[in-house]
């Protein structure tokens, strides 16, 4: 797996700090349950006691040592019962006393036997995406502060308005978020500047994130340059650097990208955006992608294979209405 060694380190911290977390919080537990469930500390002093003497036999090389082991099991098994129906008795859970992981898979050590838990690998991409993500995942554009009063509501040439056909897309929007998975389907999120696309597609971003999986929120500007510096770079290590970036890019669970169409073009940009976008697709993976351009105009830009692939595999949302950013701008004259 292509992840730098500042990835795996804050990875590990992060396993770190889980492992410290839940023996922290095993500690408060057996504290608050000795003191109200004081029959419990007994139980586990009486254990420890026998534990202790059992050892003083094996050591002194007693000939009755299997019984003797045989005697601490079924001590060890009759506490463990009592403390059990004493929590539930108290009403606790039955696993109070126990320590708690994140990950009962591996313990939260990231590996099973020689292999890495699907939590890690969670945690790498989590960590390679958040790095080259410009939004956070908390801020104002979220679904519930998503207003389609600003959508005309008489209907158009079609006998459909724009506040019906962005209720669809609003609609649909949840729903994939809703329900997302690393394989959901790719979207294309097609309209005129100021329709709320961005405000859409960073709501479903957040959401996403928030939901523990690695999310990058980019401009294709934004990516593009980030790859070309790298790519073109005589510093060392850059090479390292561009393949690290490279593999957030096609690995992430979600990559969300404004506004294609706006960037700057050239040979690298338009094979480089090719092959990411088409790989992704090749893996599953799904894309989000805003644009102003009309599918004409994307074949017109970049190539009729680039189309192909966004219009037929991609979920295409067709943005109607008002430019919103100028509405509110006139509101705020009109106010004030
Ligand atoms: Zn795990």
């Amino acid at each position: 797996m292509g992840y730098s060694k500042q990835i795996y380190q804050r990875v590990w911290d992060i396993l770190d700090g889980r492992k410290q977390a839940a023996r922290e919080e095993a500690s408060r537990h057996r504290e608050e349950i000795h003191h109200k469930i004081p029959r419990i500390a007994e139980l586990e002093r009486q254990m420890a006691q026998q534990a202790a003497r059992i050892t003083r036999i094996v050591v002194a090389g007693s000939p009755d040592v299997e019984a003797k082991m045989q005697e601490l099991a079924e001590t060890n098994l009759g506490v463990q019962q009592e403390r059990v129906a004493l929590l539930i008795q108290h009403g606790y859970p039955r696993d109070y006393l126990t320590l708690r992981h994140v990950c009962t898979d591996c313990r939260d050590t990231g590996y099973v036997e020689q292999n890495m838990c699907p939590c890690m690998k969670a945690l790498l991409r989590q960590e390679a995406a958040a790095q080259l993500s410009r939004v956070s995942p908390v801020g104002s554009s979220t679904f519930q502060s998503f207003s389609l009063d600003y959508y005309p509501d008489t209907p158009d040439d079609s006998g459909i308005s724009p506040r019906v056909r962005m209720q669809d897309v609003l609609s649909t929007c949840r729903h994939w978020t809703g329900t997302f998975s690393s394989k959901s389907e790719s979207l294309l999120l097609i309209g005129k500047t100021g329709l709320g696309k961005t405000h859409l597609s960073v709501a479903m971003a957040a959401e996403i994130t928030l939901a523990g999986y690695g999310v990058i929120y980019t401009s294709v500007q934004r990516m593009m340059d980030m790859l070309e510096a790298e790519k073109f770079s005589r510093e060392s290590g850059s090479k390292e650097q561009y393949r690290d970036t490279m593999v957030a890019y096609l690995d992430c669970d979600l990559l969300v990208l404004d506004d294609l169409g706006t960037e700057f073009m050239n040979q690298f940009v338009g094979a480089t955006l090719f092959n990411i976008l088409n790989s992704r697709l090749v893996e599953e993976r799904p894309t989000i992608i805003s644009t102003n351009l009309e599918p004409a105009e994307i074949e017109a830009r970049y190539s009729q294979r680039m189309v192909s692939r966004l219009v037929c595999a991609y979920k295409v949302l067709r943005f109607a209405g008002k430019d919103i950013r100028y509405q509110k701008k006139v509101e705020g004259i009109r106010q004030s």
